[in-house]
Formats: structure tokens, sequence, C-alpha cells
């Protein structure tokens, strides 16, 4: 029946991509809609008691209740899990609970976890002060030298957590090599993969475990919407995760999987022009300011492992001015389309200071082990002309005296 194409592997994965984020996941009711329905219901109903009891022992095919399986969920996760290449996809409530939920069912009291140490700033919270608090060891390394992960190794290390381009400095990991140490030690890694999208970087081809993501970003893509998601193999998924969250419940409603499952269909054209528009306003701040991170310039460190790695410079740069917080300050009040937001991934071009913002609650002296400084100004680039953020960049830049 046509109406479940979408949730058939044996079909799916024949297609490419594009097709992919359109189709994939669909189950259609027998009511034929064209665009995917929104299932807001918290609970099933079974035609007999034996059926329930059936379908409770896991011998009958079926939802149960919306914490462990919802119609609109189950095709969001299932169109994720065919663009990213995984055998297994969840959805969640936010990016963080996809993070903690990803590091919670892996780990226990008495192991050990190596994380890169350039992270978004709750996943650094997640990683010093949270997981501590229950007896889980964690290191931070330079996620730019692939062999501090080695270094940091200890006998009852079970994972390593990395993010890359890491947000705000973008600083780059090598997934491959990252994942040889952490797969001779019998560790897992986890990446959180929000800056980049299954567009520029699939880390799973790159020997990555297990995917993360703040759906909130590039995925929603239009700042309406909370979620997250975790893809990895179907054994961890069920062994561990659902382990887990079946009985914590950081699950994604209905609604907010439904607006990010249509957003997917466009995921591809949308992250293609603001990779475009990026590199378009890099090349025009590139000397015009002190210093510029993007991953797509020559001038970034670590080009030539975003060109290994990565299939685009991303949508999010960095540019550091010499006059600290009352420069940076400055420029962005001088913005007058770019927005001031904290948010990344947007089709609207975002800019904010770190520092004093999504940086603010980790401490200043592991603020500039990282890289943040008071001069950093992040830029989230979106889907507006290239020319007319330039033209405010130009004046921003100017009325900052700069
Ligand atoms: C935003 C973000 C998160 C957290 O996601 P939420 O959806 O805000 O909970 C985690 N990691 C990265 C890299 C992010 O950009």
């Amino acid at each position: 029946m046509k109406n479940r194409t979408g949730q058939d592997r044996r079909i799916t994965q024949g297609w490419r991509p594009a097709t992919q984020a359109v189709r994939g996941g669909t189950a259609r009711s027998d009511f034929g809609e064209t665009s995917e329905a929104i299932f807001l219901t918290s609970g099933y109903c079974y035609d007999t008691a034996e059926e329930a009891a059936a379908r409770f022992r896991g011998e009958r095919e079926g939802m149960t209740y919306s914490r462990l399986q919802n119609p609109t969920v189950a095709m969001l996760e299932e169109r994720l899990a065919l663009l990213e290449g995984a055998e297994s996809c969840r959805a969640s409530a936010s990016g963080m609970a996809a993070m903690t939920a990803a590091l919670m069912a892996t780990l226990s009291a008495g192991d050990h976890l190596v994380a890169g140490r350039a992270l978004f700033g709750s996943c650094r919270v997640l990683v010093d002060s949270i997981l501590p608090r229950f007896g889980i060891e964690t290191t931070t390394v330079d996620g730019r030298d692939t062999d501090a992960f080695r270094r940091a190794l200890r006998p009852n290390t079970k994972a390593f957590f990395l993010e890359t381009p890491a947000n705000p400095t973008l600083d780059l990991v090598d997934i491959r090599g990252v994942a040889d140490i952490a797969h001779d030690a019998g560790a897992l890694v986890i990446v959180d993969n929000a800056f980049a999208s299954p567009i520029v970087q699939r880390p799973l081809q790159h020997g990555a475990d297990i995917v993360a993501y703040s759906a909130t970003k590039l995925m929603d893509g239009q700042g309406r919407v909370l979620a997250g998601a975790v893809l990895g193999p179907d054994k961890w998924m069920n062994e561990q995760y659902l382990a887990f969250t079946r009985h914590t419940g950081p699950v994604l409603s209905a609604f907010n999987a439904w607006v990010v499952l249509k957003s997917l269909e466009t995921l591809d054209l949308r992250v293609r022009r603001a990779c475009e528009n990026a590199a378009k306003v890099a090349a025009f701040l590139d000397g015009r300011v002190p210093k510029l991170l993007y991953p797509g310039l020559p001038s970034h460190p670590q080009h030539a492992l975003a060109g290994a790695q990565m299939d685009a410079g991303g949508t999010i740069m960095a540019l550091f001015v010499d006059g600290g917080r009352p420069q940076a300050h400055a420029l962005l009040d001088a913005l007058a389309l770019i927005d001031i937001s904290n948010n990344v991934g947007d089709s609207r071009t975002l800019a904010t200071h770190p520092a004093s913002t999504t940086h603010a609650s980790v401490p200043e002296a592991v603020r500039a082990e990282m890289g943040i400084t008071e001069g950093m100004i992040r830029i989230s680039v979106g889907l507006e002309d290239a020319d007319d953020l330039i033209d405010d960049l130009a004046q921003a830049l100017q009325a900052a005296g700069l």
C-alpha cells in the first residue's frame, strides 16, 4: 500500500537524499492526507483486553502511550534516520534533552567520559557539573589535538563526547582520528552535530557511533520550536537509550515533531543557501576584522580537516575585535538588519556576544581556555540576500570604529 511506503526501508533506502527529505517516514492515515497528520494523542485504544496485553508483552506491534511511541514523532524519527544514514532515531524535547539522555543512557557511576572542551554552554555544564554529581568522572581536552583524547583515556573510559564545528569557537575535531582511538579503547563516540546538520556533515560515515542534535537549530531552522534527536545503532538504541528514556520521558510533542518534519522537506535547500551566504559574508569580513574564524576559509587553522569531513563551510562564523566587550557590544548595537540573538541556525541572520550571553555561565577561566574572548562575536548566517547582510555589517563595522 502506497500509504506506508515512506516507512518501508527496503523502498526508502533506495531513494536519493532529496526524496528521503520530502517523503521519508511518511505514514498516511486512511484519509489519504497529502501532508503528514499531527496525532495529538497521549494514549491509544485496543479492540480487546487481550490485544492490550499482547502489546504490553511486546508480542504485537502497535502503540501504547505517547511517552513511548507517537505516529507523528515516528515519522520525524524515520525521516531523520534516513537523512543521517542511521539505523535508528529517537526525537527528544530539546537538544539538551538529547545530549543528557545520550550521555546518561551510556554512562553509569564509576565510568569516565572524555569531552572536547569547546562545547555549547549547557553541554559544558552537563559535563563539568551535572554528570559528576552522579559519580561519572569527566575530563575535557582540547579537541583540536586528536592525541589529547588518547592521553585522557583511563581504564574506565566509556565514551567520548564532542562537537564539531564547536560552538562558538568553530574548533574542529577530527572525527575519524578520535573514533579510532575510542574504538581501540572500547569506548563510544557521541557527536553533537547541531552546527553542521546532515547536509554538511554525517559523523557516522567518519566513524562516530552516536549522533545527537539540537533540532531547534538548522532542522527547524525558522526559530519556532525546541526539539532534539539522537541517532545510532538499533542495539544501543534499544538496550541503552530506550531503557533510560522510556521511564524518564524526555520526549518530543507531536506538534513540535510535525513542525520539524515539515522543515526537513526544505533542509537541503535552506542549509545549502545559508552556507553560500555565509561564505560570501566571511569573504567580506576576512581582512576587515582583526580575526575571523570560518571553517570554509583557508585562514581557518583547520581548513584542511573541514575539507575532509564537511561538505561546506557551515553557516556560522566568529569574528574578534580588539576593543573587548565595549567594541563588540557597539558593533552589535549598530546592526540594523541582523538581529542580536543567542539562537543559531535560523533563516534570519543572528549575531551574539557569547561571553555575556550563551557562555556567561561558564567560568571566566574556562572561557579563556576555550578561546571565548570579550571581543568575540558569533554570527549565524541565514537566508536573506547576502549583499544586504554585507551592507549591514559594513555600516556596523564603521560605526564601531573598525
Ligand atoms: C543549541 C545547542 C544545543 C542545545 O539545544 P537546545 O535545543 O537549545 O536544548 C546543544 N548543542 C549545540 C551545539 C547547540 O547549538
